[in-house]
């Protein structure tokens, strides 16, 4: 990564291992579609590379949260199944429905804002249900499904929509073990069974995100829709690393050093002063701060890969820059800065950085500012 042009910044992404985990999650999921889930700019890795790439490597599928992101990937020129479901009234259901996205649908607003501009548009709107079978979030909940899966059918019968999905989500399948999961599980194949008993006749049903692809097989069916995994980071430091499940970090996180100078001890470092030198040393300036997503709860913990050693963030994170101690080392200004990456340079990971904000990896990628560049490679 040194060679490249001498950035402030950069979030370097690793196309090449994007592909390699979008190959080795089919492989945990071998009888299922998979969904390549690149909302949020595909967790901070550029959406459309990332969709590119995952489509290249065998994802069948593309999801997104909001209608928008959906809407940015067809015109682009993305072909094929794209989906999204996080939808509020007076969305725009038209052009969801004229760019053939499929539709996640929780409640009777939103299925009769879809039928209105199915009508409109004279064309019928790809439809998903979705189930709350247990997470308590978006989706259907039991009481309220029956109705739904009636009024669906209605449509689907005067041709303005095609039910093609029953989806659900799970709340805990980053827990191993955790005694929701089965549950849940069972729920979804009630709440489907329901439907299909009354003629619905869905191409897909899911409910597995990253989590349960590697790790509940039960969970599969139709299609796994991954997230995290393929950016090559583990759901959860309980479930195992990366690694274990064959998955390589795709982002790798860097910066210049912006100054490298001399202090005394007894050196109060940054607002606050909440760090102050130990005895005579040097300090390297970073030019990366919270305003680029660096987490301002990792201050005084956050570590950064120096001249090959492990520093930490010295004193509070501030909105461009933070300070690491470089304990009388003087490396270069403008030498490489590595805050995370895969970790085989040994260099920090972002689950080192979730875990030294009291967060998840997932925060960490998704997090990182519009003012870094991003490097496809
Ligand atoms: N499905 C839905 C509905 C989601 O909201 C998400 C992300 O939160 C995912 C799948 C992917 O989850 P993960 O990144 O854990 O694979």
């Amino acid at each position: 990564t040194s060679e490249a042009a001498p950035l402030r910044a950069r979030a370097e992404i690793d196309l090449a291992a994007l592909r390699a985990n979008v190959r080795a999650l089919r492989a945990h999921a071998p009888g299922a579609q998979l969904m390549a889930v690149v909302k949020a700019d595909a967790y901070g890795h550029g959406a459309l590379p990332c969709a590119r790439a995952a489509l290249a490597a065998g994802a069948r599928w593309l999801g997104t949260a909001t209608p928008e992101e959906a809407l940015a990937l067809r015109a682009a020129g993305i072909p094929g199944r794209i989906m999204c479901w996080l939808w509020t009234p007076g969305g725009p259901w038209r052009e969801a429905v004229e760019a053939d996205l499929d539709l996640g649908v929780s409640g009777l607003w939103a299925l009769r804002e879809v039928t209105a501009a199915a009508r409109a548009a004279g064309v019928p709107a790809r439809v998903q249900l979705k189930a709350d079978t247990g997470l308590g979030r978006n989706g259907c909940s039991p009481a309220d499904w029956p109705e739904l899966v009636a009024e669906a059918l209605r449509a689907e019968a005067a041709g303005l929509l095609r039910i093609t999905g029953l989806w659900s989500h799970l709340a805990c399948a980053d827990e191993p073990g955790h005694p929701s999961v089965v549950p849940q599980l069972a729920r979804f194949r009630e709440m489907v069974g329901y439907a299909e008993e009354r003629g619905v006749r869905p191409e897909v049903r899911h409910i597995a995100n990253s989590p349960a692809a590697l790790t509940l097989p039960d969970s599969h069916f139709d299609l796994v829709r991954t997230g995290i995994a393929m950016y090559g980071l583990s759901p959860s430091p309980e479930l195992g690393a990366p690694a274990d499940f064959g998955l390589r970090p795709v982002m790798t996180l860097a910066a210049s050093l912006a100054l490298v100078k001399h202090v005394p001890g007894g050196h109060g470092v940054s607002y606050g002063h909440h760090y102050v030198t130990p005895g005579d040393t040097t300090l390297g300036l970073v030019p990366l701060g919270y305003a680029d997503g660096i987490p301002r709860h990792a201050s005084g913990a956050g570590p950064v890969l120096v001249g090959g050693k492990w520093r930490t963030v010295a004193g509070r994170v501030a909105m461009d820059q933070f300070v690491v101690d470089l304990g009388g080392d003087e490396p270069p200004v403008g030498s490489e800065a590595v805050l995370f990456g895969p970790g085989d340079r040994g260099e920090p990971t972002a689950e080192d950085w979730a875990q030294a904000a009291g967060t998840i990896a997932y925060e960490i990628v998704t997090r990182i500012g519009t003012r870094v560049p991003r490097v496809h490679v």
